[in-house]
């Protein structure tokens, strides 16, 4: 079993696998411990990764990048939208309301979903691992922003469908930073709590978590973030000012030019680089556009004014995760910045004056996410001992649940009603029951209960519960469970009718309960639950609950009266026997694949995967006929000289001057079987003299050896 952990950042991604002996960042074919987020698709195949940043260049328009920004997100969504006008390829509404992207592949234009795109990513990302660890690899944990909503987070699971893999977690990236440097202090109080403030400013957006340590533990106090402040907004800060500068200097509007952009954007990210560690910084691009050469200069104070009003925002997560982890800022005893756009000094002096003190950089900055990823997999593994280190997460929003109640509406017949399920900071996982007193088939909505956070409609999921059949009862108990999975995605897991009969059963002290009141028959460690690793966390805040049951609208309506929450999970002798029917729960997909479609995208990749491998191994064979071309003739005028006739020394030189000539005319773009052939016709020339050579030689070797036994 693999334990591997995936960061796939907006723009690089970063693989970290256990062995025996702790974390390792792989590399990749490259020899890199970073690789690009980016798919070229090209007239033959696509190249991703390192192979796709070194396409992208030449080929714009078809390299995809950015796709964390793409997925799980409707078209309409003006963060989206904001979003797009940067990309240089191109992306359109979909029928489903969700983006589309452009590109040219395999000679036509195709489309591609933005889950297909982080599939591809993801392939490769496995394959690196699985080069590294000379095995397959299915299980893994995949860091995601902590801002994620629902649709996101399926949208990376079917992504990870798409690539073969298993994630045993989506973990928060700032989570996870927490616990690859949580779990490796040996000197964490036992009773008091060491409280770390985390701020991650990555490529696009910047996240902050605050954690508290113990001996043994983390608990998440809170989480904050700014879904798009990031080191790109820095780049784009500056693409603007020199765009307009060479507009005015040079007449070149680079916004005309795609290529131009990305050069332009490319050097100003370069540039901002620079000025991390020096004062002023120039910035030459030859031939940017219109044949021009183009100069220009900036001094970092500068860089920092036109880029106030990002730097204004960086304050305001900062404060936000204080107020939701109810600490001043002399309770956070250490900061710990992550996340290479981090390094700009300015944000650094931000941070410092905020927390009143310097913001430390024990962690590596790029691979912190992929090695908490990596510990959290072993964790769950159970092919490896991890030291005894607990996360207890907190899942950032409030989830309700939505249904049509019983109080009638004028306009609408049935008043909406909402059931706070999971408030803000509820740990993940957890499962809760709703019980719920219907009469017929119904449906009820997941929900965010605040979406100011959010930006994305209130509206997650809806499930039909039904049908049930009418019982004699009059007020049907319905216990509907809902879950919140370890990836933080909430969902309806069943229903079950409770039907109290007439049995006498021994009486316990309490009185007999209402039917508003709580069932206690749910367990936790439900082990026919999904997700063999969940761990049931079932409502624990009875305090909470108990107002939560005070929302029952009083009197019951023509049977159709709402929840009850349940409020503990203690076991009680029953009061009645309770017969206990297993009700369907459907849920109306929408937004996120269907599974057909999804098994339609796992043929597709493979597909195209196949074709990639096609690729490759037919540039594999045509290298192999381009090398033994070369190797052949000079070894022909060399030490294979004495063992080849004039005659058929010339020939093969021939023969190889001709083939050199076709490779790079007729013979550019081969099959593989093509190469083979040509192969073997030359080697059927050249392996006899190869042969004297070898047996020559190897005699030789003998006599050697022979000579010196005696
Ligand atoms: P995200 O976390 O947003 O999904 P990511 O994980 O790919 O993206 P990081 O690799 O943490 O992001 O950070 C990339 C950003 O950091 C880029 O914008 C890059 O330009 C910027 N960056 C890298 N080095 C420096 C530096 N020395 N000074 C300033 N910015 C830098
Ligand atoms: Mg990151």
């Amino acid at each position: 079993m693999s334990v591997v952990g995936f960061d796939f950042g907006n723009e690089s991604c970063i693989v970290a696998v256990a062995r025996q002996r702790g974390i390792d960042v792989v590399l990749n074919d490259e020899s890199k411990r970073e690789t690009p987020a980016i798919v070229c698709f090209g007239e033959k195949q696509r190249f991703i990764g390192t192979a796709g940043a070194a396409s992208s260049m030449m080929n714009p328009k078809n390299s995809i990048s950015q796709i964390k920004r793409l997925i799980g997100r409707q078209f309409s969504d003006p963060e989206l939208q904001r979003d797009i006008k940067s990309l240089p390829f191109n992306v359109t509404e979909g029928p489903d309301g969700y983006p589309l992207i452009h590109a040219r592949y395999l000679g036509e234009m195709r489309t591609f979903t933005p889950t297909q795109v982080l599939g591809m990513v993801f392939s490769n990302l496995k394959s690196i691992a699985e080069q590294n660890l000379k095995a397959a690899v299915v299980d893994c944990c995949i860091g995601i922003p902590v801002y994620f909503t629902e649709l996101q987070r399926r949208a990376v699971l079917d992504a990870a469908t798409i690539a073969g893999l298993h994630p045993l977690r989506l973990i928060h990236e700032t989570t996870a930073t927490a616990l690859a440097y949580g779990i490796y202090k040996t000197d964490l109080p036992e009773n008091d709590q060491l409280n770390v403030a985390f701020v991650d400013i990555g490529h696009a957006s910047m996240q902050v978590c605050i954690a508290g340590f113990k001996k043994g533990q983390l608990k998440i106090l809170a989480h904050s973030f700014d879904r798009s402040l990031g080191g790109r907004d820095f780049d784009d800060v500056l693409f603007h000012h020199f765009s307009a500068k060479f507009k005015e200097e040079y007449k070149i509007d680079v916004s005309q030019n795609a290529k131009a952009c990305l050069r332009l954007r490319a050097a100003c990210e370069k540039l901002k680089k620079v000025l991390s560690a020096n004062p002023e910084a120039p910035l030459n691009i030859e031939c940017l556009m219109d044949e021009k050469d183009v100069r220009g200069f900036i001094k970092r104070e500068d860089f920092e004014q036109i880029s106030a009003p990002i730097l204004q925002r960086v304050k305001a997560p900062l404060e936000k995760a204080l107020a939701d982890a109810g600490l001043a800022v002399g309770d956070v005893h250490m900061v710990e910045v992550v996340g290479s756009a981090s390094r700009i000094p300015s944000i650094l002096k931000i941070l410092t004056e905020f927390f009143g003190k310097e913001p430390r950089r024990t962690m590596n900055a790029s691979e912190c996410v992929g090695r908490g990823c990596a510990l959290q997999c072993a964790i769950l593994s159970p092919t490896f001992k991890v030291r005894e280190f607990q996360v207890n997460e907190s899942f950032p929003f409030p989830i309700s649940l939505s249904w049509k109640g019983s109080v009638p509406d004028a306009q609408n017949g049935e008043a909406e009603q909402e059931q706070l399920v999971f408030p803000k900071g509820n740990p993940i996982p957890s499962v809760k029951a709703v019980t719920f007193h219907k009469t017929s088939t119904f449906s009820v909505d997941v929900q965010y209960s605040d979406v100011s956070d959010l930006q994305a409609p209130a509206k997650i999921s809806t499930y039909m519960i039904g049908p049930f059949p009418t019982l004699r009862s009059e007020k049907p108990k319905l216990k509907v469970k809902v879950r919140l999975n370890l990836h933080g995605i909430v969902s309806v897991e069943s229903a079950t009718l409770l039907e109290e009969e007439e049995v006498e059963v021994p009486v316990s002290k309490e009185p007999a309960k209402e039917d508003a009141k709580m069932e206690t028959d749910e367990k936790p460690n439900d082990s026919s639950a999904p997700g063999a690793n969940e761990t049931d966390v079932n409502m624990q805040d009875a305090k909470g609950t108990a107002e939560a049951a005070g929302v029952e609208n009083g009197v019951p309506q023509s049977g159709d009266k709402p929840v009850q929450m349940e409020t503990d999970t203690k076991v009680e002798a029953p009061k009645k026997k309770v017969k206990k029917t297993n009700v369907p729960v459907a849920e109306l997909v929408y937004g996120a694949m269907v599974s057909g479609d999804l098994q339609k995208a796992v043929e597709k990749e493979f597909e195209m995967a196949l074709q990639d491998r096609v690729m490759e191994e037919t540039k594999d064979k045509k290298n192999a006929v381009e090398a033994y071309v070369y190797d052949m003739r000079n070894k022909l005028c060399d030490k294979y000289h004495d063992f080849v006739t004039a005659s058929d020394k010339e020939e093969l030189m021939a023969k190889l001057q001709e083939t050199e000539d076709w490779l790079y005319e007729d013979g550019e773009d081969e099959t593989k079987g093509v190469y083979i052939a040509k192969l073997e016709e030359l080697k059927k020339q050249g392996d006899p003299i190869e042969e004297r050579y070898k047996e020559y030689s190897e005699r030789g070797t003998i006599i050697d050896q022979l000579a010196y036994c005696i």
